[in-house]
C-alpha cells in the first residue's frame, strides 16, 4: 500500500511549481501540490505571462535569427546593474536554449510574437492561448502522471530539524469559509510560492515613508496574483534561514493608476512612455523617456513613478503616437488641447504648459523609427529624452495615469545551483526553492522581458529532480544529465 506521505511537497501552483512537480513525477516521485488559491485562480502570477526569454544559436521554431548567450548575459548585466549571480544567470540562459520541446511534451504550444509585442520576435518565445493555458497544460499533465492537488491550501510554516525539512503547517479553507489547519509530512520539499508582493502590509513595512511623509506602498497596485503574500519566506527568515536582497527591490511597471489593487494583468500596462513625455504631480518631467527600447525600459518606471511625490505620474502623448503601441484597456483621457488636457489632469497648468513648452523646444528630430535608437533626441533640457523625441502638438492629445504596478519582488532565499534553502551557508538536504522565492539571485534589481518564466523554469525543473533525489534516494548531483537528457528525449 502507498504511504500518505508524499515523496515532494510543492507548495505553489504558477510555472515554477508545476516545472518542479512535473519533474519530480517523471523521476518516480509521489507529488502532493498546495496551491493557496481556489481552483479557478490557480497559477498565481505565471497565468498573467505572455512570453519566456529564449537563448537560441540560429532560428528556432517560433523565434528568428539569432539570440546568442553572451547577448542574453550582457542584457542582465545591463538591466541588474551588475547585482546578479553570473554562474546562476548562465544556468538560466543556457537551459533556455534545451527546456521548449519538454514543455511542449507537457502540453505548451508556442506562437510567434504579435505586432506591438515589445518587438521580442528574436528574443520571447509567446506560449499559445497565454500563461493561463501554460498553466492549465501542466496541472493536467501533473494529474495525469498521479499528482495530488489541494487548492485553498496555503501553507502558512514549515516544521524544520536543523536546516531538514519535515512537514507544513497548512490552511485549507473550507467552503464555508471557516480553515481546517493541518500538519503535512513529506520526505522533501520545494518551495515555489512567490514573493511578498501581495502582502501591502509588508511592502509599507519595506518603503517606510518618503519626504512628503506619505507611505508610498499606499499607492502601489499589485499586477499579479494576491496570494504571493511571502508567508513562508517571512517564516524561513524567522528560522534562520539565509535571505538576500533589498525588500524595496522588485519588478515595477507603470501601470494604469485606475487599475484593480490585484489581477490587472498585462492589460493595464502603458506602453505609450516612450512615445511621448512624462509628468509627476508637480506637472514636471523627472526621467529620460527615450532612453532604451521600451522591453529594457519598461520594468524602471513603476520603481520610478514611486519615487514621485503622491506615486503619480501622466503620460502624455499627441496624436502622431497613437496606433503605435500596445492599445490599454482604459481609454486615455482626450483633450483638443494641451491646456485643456492639464485641466481635466487637475494639474497646475501653468506649469504643465511650461514643461510642455520647454520640451516641444528642445526636440531635435531627425528621421523618427520607433524600431531603433533613432536620432530624435532634445537638447538644452532636463532631463533629457534621447530618443524618439518629438513634439507634443498635433491635437488630439491623450494622458494616461501611471501608478507603480508592482510584478513581484527579489528579497529571497538565497540559494546556489542546486536551489537549496541555505542556512547559516549550508545547504538543506531536502528543501528547495524556485522561481520568485529565489529569482532575486539572478534579479538583484532590473528587469528584462520574459527572463520571469526563463527562471521558473530552470529552477523549477533543477528544484524538482533534486528534491525527487533526495526522497527517492539518487544522487542529486545528476540532476543536470537528467535534465539533458529529458530534453534531448523530448526534442
Ligand atoms: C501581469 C504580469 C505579466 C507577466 N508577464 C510575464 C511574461 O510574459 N514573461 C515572464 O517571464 N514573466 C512575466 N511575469 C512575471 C512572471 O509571472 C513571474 O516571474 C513568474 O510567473 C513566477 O513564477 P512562480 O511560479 O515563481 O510564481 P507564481 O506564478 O506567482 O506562483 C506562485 C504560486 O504560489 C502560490 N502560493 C503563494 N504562497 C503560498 C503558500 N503559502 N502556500 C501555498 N501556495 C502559495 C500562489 O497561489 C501561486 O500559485 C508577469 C507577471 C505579471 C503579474
Amino acid at each position: 500500500m502507498q504511504s500518505d506521505i508524499p515523496d515532494v511537497l510543492v507548495v505553489g501552483g504558477g510555472n515554477a511549481a508545476l516545472s518542479a512537480a512535473l519533474m519530480a513525477l517523471e523521476s518516480g516521485a509521489s507529488v502532493r501540490i498546495l496551491e493557496a488559491s481556489p481552483r479557478e485562480w490557480r497559477g498565481g502570477n505565471s497565468m498573467h505571462t505572455r512570453n519566456l526569454r529564449c537563448m537560441h544559436d540560429a532560428p528556432q521554431d517560433v523565434l528568428v535569427e539569432a539570440y546568442p548567450e553572451e547577448e542574453f548575459w550582457q542584457d542582465l548585466l545591463r538591466v541588474t546593474g551588475g547585482i546578479t549571480n553570473e554562474h546562476l544567470a548562465r544556468l538560466v540562459i543556457r537551459s533556455s536554449a534545451t527546456c521548449r520541446p519538454w514543455m511542449r511534451k507537457h502540453g505548451v504550444h508556442f506562437q510567434p510574437s504579435l505586432s506591438g509585442a515589445l518587438h521580442t520576435a528574436r528574443t520571447n518565445a509567446f506560449f499559445m492561448g497565454g500563461g493561463k493555458a501554460l498553466i492549465n497544460a501542466y496541472f493536467r499533465s501533473a494529474e495525469a502522471l498521479g499528482a495530488r492537488i489541494d487548492y485553498d491550501a496555503e501553507a502558512v510554516g514549515l516544521e524544520l530539524d536543523g536546516g531538514r525539512f519535515v512537514a507544513a503547517r497548512v490552511q485549507f479553507k473550507q467552503p464555508d469559509g471557516s480553515v481546517r489547519e493541518e500538519r503535512v509530512e513529506a520526505r522533501a520539499c520545494v518551495l515555489a510560492c512567490g514573493g511578498f508582493e501581495s502582502n501591502i502590509e509588508w511592502l509599507r513595512e519595506a518603503w517606510g515613508v518618503d519626504a512628503q511623509g506619505e507611505s508610498p506602498a499606499d499607492n502601489f497596485l499589485i499586477r499579479g496574483t494576491r496570494y504571493n503574500r511571502g508567508v513562508i519566506l517571512q517564516d524561513l527568515r524567522d528560522q534562520g534561514a539565509d535571505i538576500m536582497g533589498d525588500a524595496t527591490q522588485a519588478h515595477m511597471v507603470a501601470i494604469d493608476a485606475r487599475a484593480p489593487l490585484y489581477d490587472g494583468g498585462i492589460s493595464t500596462r502603458i506602453d505609450a512612455v516612450s512615445l511621448g513625455v512624462v509628468l509627476n504631480r508637480d506637472a514636471k518631467r523627472f526621467y529620460d523617456e527615450g532612453e532604451d527600447f521600451w522591453p529594457k525600459r519598461y520594468a524602471i518606471w513603476g520603481r520610478l513613478v514611486a519615487l514621485q511625490p503622491g506615486q503619480i505620474g501622466y503620460c502624455i502623448i499627441d496624436a502622431k503616437a497613437v496606433g503605435r503601441f500596445m492599445p490599454a484597456v482604459f481609454p486615455g483621457i482626450q483633450a483638443e488641447t494641451l491646456p485643456e488636457l492639464a485641466a481635466k489632469l487637475e494639474l497646475d497648468v501653468e506649469q504643465f504648459m511650461r514643461t510642455l513648452t520647454e520640451y516641444n523646444a528642445a526636440c531635435r528630430v531627425g528621421t523618427f523609427n520607433h524600431t531603433v535608437l533613432d536620432d530624435c533626441h532634445t537638447e538644452g533640457v532636463t532631463p533629457a529624452k534621447t530618443h524618439w523625441a518629438r513634439p507634443i502638438d498635433k491635437a488630439p492629445f491623450y494622458a494616461y495615469p501611471l501608478r507603480p504596478g508592482v510584478t513581484f519582488t527579489y528579497l529571497c532565499l538565497k540559494t546556489d545551483e542546486s536551489t537549496a534553502v541555505h542556512f547559516g551557508g549550508r545547504p538543506s538536504p531536502n528543501l528547495f526553492s524556485a522561481g520568485e522565492v529565489m529569482a532575486g539571485n539572478v534579479l538583484g534589481k532590473g528587469y528584462t522581458a520574459g527572463v520571469g518564466m526563463t527562471i521558473g523554469t530552470a529552477f523549477g525543473r533543477i528544484a524538482g529532480t533534486r528534491a525527487a533525489a533526495a526522497a527517492l534516494g539518487f544522487p542529486g548531483e545528476d540532476t543536470a544529465r537528467i535534465i539533458e537528457e529529458r530534453d534531448r528525449a523530448a526534442a
